[in-house]
C-alpha cells in the first residue's frame, strides 16, 4: 500500500528550535569559563585535545555548573584540560572494541536479540570520557543512504528482536529521519522491541518536542529510553518536564551513568543521582566502569573503590535504585558485572 501524501505545513519545514539551540552550543573553551567566572583556569585547557576533540556544550547545560567552581562536575565532563594528554599504558584507541563492528551497515550485533545502530556520529555535547572523541565523525552510520544496508541486516537476521538506536546520539538526527526507519522496521514481525540510547533529554531537553512525542507515541512496539547522566546536577526542571512528557506516551526511561574521579565518585553523589532520576521517573539501569580510552586515565576510578562505592549506595537506597555496576569488555555476550 503506498502511504499516503499529506502536505507539510510550511512551519514544520522551518528548523525546529532544538536546532537552533544545538547550533548555537559553546565551542570556545575561554568564552564557557569566562561565563563561569573561571578565567585562570584557560591556563589549564590542552590546544590538541581541544584541536581532537573540540568542547561542544549546549548553552543550557552549561547554565547548570556552578560559577566560581573549577571542580565544577559538569564542567569537568567537558572541559578539554591538559591532563588528557598524558599516555597511559592501557589506556587505548579502541577500548572497547567497536572497530571489529559489522562493516558497511552501521549495525553492531555483539549481543544476542539485539543489535545496536550507529544512527549517526553527531553529539549535542562532547563528553571527555566517551571512547567517541577518537571517533567524532562515524562515517559508516546507519541512517546514511536511508537506513538500507541496517535494515537489510536486520531483515536477514530473524534472531534479532531488540533494535537500539545509538551513536553518536540517535536523537541528532530530524524526527522524520527517525521516522523513516521506524516506518521501515514495521515490515519486521520479528522485531518487538524499540530501545534508543540517547543523552539528549539530559543535556538539551529542548529536543523532546511536540512533534517527536508525536512519533514516539505511536510506535507501535514497547520502547526503552536509556538516557546518560553521571550527576543530580544535570537533572533540572526542564530536564524532569522532558521526561515526564516521555513516560506519558508509555516510554520506558532508564539511566545509564559512568562513575568516574572528580565527577560522581563519592556515595552522597551517586545517592543524590538515583534520587533525582527518580523523581523524573527514570530508574538507574547501569553503571559502568570507564571505558579506558586514550586521554581518559584522569578519570579512572579502581574496581575494588568501586565495589566499595556500590556497597555504600546499596546500604543507602532501595535495591530499585541501585544500578548495576558493569564492565564492557570485547568479546563478552553482554556488560559485565563488576
Ligand atoms: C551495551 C550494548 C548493548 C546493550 O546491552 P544491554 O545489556 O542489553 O543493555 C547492545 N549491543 C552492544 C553492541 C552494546 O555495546
Ligand atoms: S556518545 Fe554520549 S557520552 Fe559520547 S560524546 Fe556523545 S553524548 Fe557524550
Amino acid at each position: 500500500m503506498q502511504p499516503v501524501m499529506i502536505p507539510v505545513p510550511a512551519a514544520a519545514r522551518q528548523p525546529a528550535r532544538w536546532q537552533a539551540l544545538w547550533r548555537d552550543a559553546l565551542r570556545d573553551p575561554v568564552e564557557l569559563l569566562e561565563g563561569l567566572g573561571l578565567p585562570g583556569l584557560a591556563a589549564r585547557v590542552s590546544a590538541s585535545a581541544q584541536a581532537q576533540f573540540p568542547l561542544r556544550v549546549p548553552r543550557g547545560y552549561a547554565a547548570r555548573m556552578r560559577r566560581g567552581d573549577a571542580n565544577d562536575p559538569l564542567l569537568r565532563q567537558v572541559l578539554p584540560l591538559d591532563d588528557e594528554d598524558r599516555l597511559v599504558p592501557g589506556f587505548s584507541l579502541d577500548a572497547v572494541g567497536d572497530g571489529a563492528a559489522k562493516g558497511g551497515t552501521g549495525v553492531i550485533h555483539k549481543y544476542d536479540g539485539r543489535a545496536l545502530l550507529i544512527a549517526t556520529g553527531s553529539c549535542a555535547i562532547h563528553c571527555r570520557y566517551c571512547f567517541r572523541r577518537h571517533f567524532p565523525y562515524a562515517e559508516e552510520t546507519a541512517a546514511s543512504g536511508g537506513w538500507g544496508s541496517a535494515v537489510d541486516y536486520l531483515r536477514a537476521d530473524p534472531s534479532i528482536h531488540e533494535v537500539i538506536l545509538s551513536g553518536g546520539d540517535p536523537l541528532s538526527l530530524s524526527t522524520s529521519k527517525l521516522a523513516e526507519l521506524t516506518d521501515a522496521l514495521r515490515a519486521l514481525p520479528q522485531i518487538t522491541r524499540l530501545r534508543l540510547h540517547t543523552r539528549l533529554p539530559i543535556v538539551l531537553p529542548e529536543r523532546i518536542d511536540a512533534e517527536f512525542l508525536d512519533w514516539i507515541g505511536a510506535l507501535p512496539w514497547p520502547t526503552v529510553m536509556v538516557v546518560h547522566a553521571n550527576h543530580a546536577h544535570e537533572i533540572d526542571t526542564a530536564v524532569r518536564e522532558a521526561c515526564g512528557a516521555l513516560r506519558q506516551r508509555g516510554v520506558h526511561l532508564l539511566n545509564q551513568a559512568v562513575l568516574m574521579r572528580g565527577v560522581n565518585d563519592d556515595a552522597d553523589a551517586l545517592v543524590a543521582l538515583s534520587e533525582a532520576l527518580f523523581a523524573s521517573g527514570v530508574l538507574p539501569y547501569y553503571l559502568h566502569l570507564l571505558d579506558r580510552v586514550r586521554g581518559t586515565a584522569h578519570f579512572e576510578v579502581p574496581e575494588a573503590e568501586a565495589l566499595t562505592l556500590r556497597d555504600a549506595i546499596h546500604a543507602r537506597l532501595p535495591g530499585y535504585l541501585v544500578p548495576r555496576l558493569v564492565r564492557e569488555i570485547p568479546g563478552e555476550p553482554g556488560k559485565t558485572a563488576a
